[in-house]
């Protein structure tokens, strides 16, 4: 890479508890990170650009910087509030101006995609979905979230996917709860993040049994968003992740729930291995920066990273 593209690479991962923010040589190599609590959008964008500021002064000037944040976002480049994080619960950050502020403070080219089509890309890339260019990245944690790559680029129409409140049919034996989504009730997210199974059985899902009934239930909706993302974009593989998933028997249940679901229509060669449609992520916890990181590249390049290339990955 030449001229503009010495620089260094930027990003942020923003999600309602903490901000990563790392910076990195164009082949991928990191050369700083930091992580900043999330507390009010003042006290932690600024943080998050004296880090930037302070890196580019020490190593080089930044080149581009490319933003996974929590959402929702107006990712509308023709949207009066485009680049801002829009009706999120979180109190204090409805409005906040992502884009802006980092234009301004950085003066450099500015990325934003949400956390999950960051945290997709990285797969792509790097972990579970390489070589593919249709699949979904889902997080199932405190919220539930939908990465959706087509034509190997993250998906974004109007604005981007909001899949985790899909509808969905209640579950056998779930007809009472009410769901928890402070839109909807009893959305998908409303229904099986994590939050909502805590709130339906008093206990979180590290520490639900494994024999408990509400598994079966919590892989019962899995499995209905994965028949549903089936059915609309035919995706090659779908990466179950985030805390919830890490209840190790719940990616084969969630295999066995959609197995039933799809009910031998519409399948193809990959759905009929479900082994290898449904899995877990494979790059790893800071996949959402990693990814970010890519997007940066991306920026500057014009392509995607080679993982051959990439420096981290060597
Ligand atoms: P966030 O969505 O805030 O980024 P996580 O993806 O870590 O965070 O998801 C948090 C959720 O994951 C919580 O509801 C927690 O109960 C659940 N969780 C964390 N670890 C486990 C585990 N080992 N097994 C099952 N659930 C877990
Ligand atoms: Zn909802």
């Amino acid at each position: 890479m030449t001229g503009r593209n010495e620089g260094l690479l930027a990003a942020v991962e923003a999600g309602g508890t903490k901000v990563l923010c790392a910076v990195a040589r164009p082949d991928g190599r990191v050369l700083d990170q930091t992580r900043i609590e999330t507390t009010t959008p003042a006290a932690t964008l600024a943080g998050a650009s004296a880090f930037f500021l302070n890196a580019s002064q020490r190593h080089s000037p930044l080149a581009a910087l490319a933003i996974g944040s929590f959402g929702p976002l107006s990712l509308d480049p023709d949207a009066p509030d485009f680049g801002t994080i829009t009706t999120t619960p979180k109190p204090g950050w409805p409005g906040t101006d992502l884009v802006r502020h980092f234009q301004r403070t950085l003066n450099v080219p500015v990325t934003l995609d949400t956390d999950v089509n960051a945290a997709a890309v990285g797969e792509m890339l790097f972990g579970s979905a390489q070589g593919l260019d249709c699949f979904c990245y889902v997080t199932v944690g405190t919220g539930i979230g939908v990465g959706i790559v087509i034509g190997g680029a993250p998906h974004g129409g109007a604005n981007h996917p909001e899949a985790g409140h899909m509808r969905i049919p209640r579950a056998p034996g779930d007809a009472d709860f009410r769901g928890i989504c402070p839109y909807h009730g009893d959305c998908l997210e409303g229904l099986a993040a994590g939050p909502a199974m805590q709130a339906r059985w008093g206990v979180g899902t590290a520490d639900l049994p494994h024999d408990h009934p509400g598994w079966a239930i919590e892989a019962d909706y899995l499995a209905a968003l994965c028949a549903n993302l089936t059915y609309v974009l035919q995706p090659q593989r779908i990466i179950l992740g985030g805390g919830v998933m890490q209840a190790g028997q719940l990616h084969g249940l969630v295999r066995d729930a959609l197995y039933e679901k799809f009910s031998g229509y519409g399948l193809n060669a990959r759905t009929h291995a479900l082994d290898d449609y449904i899995v877990a992520p494979g790059a790893g916890a800071a996949v959402g920066l990693t990814g970010a990181l890519a997007m940066a590249y991306r920026a500057v390049t014009g392509r995607w990273p080679e993982a051959t290339e990439w420096a981290a990955t060597k």
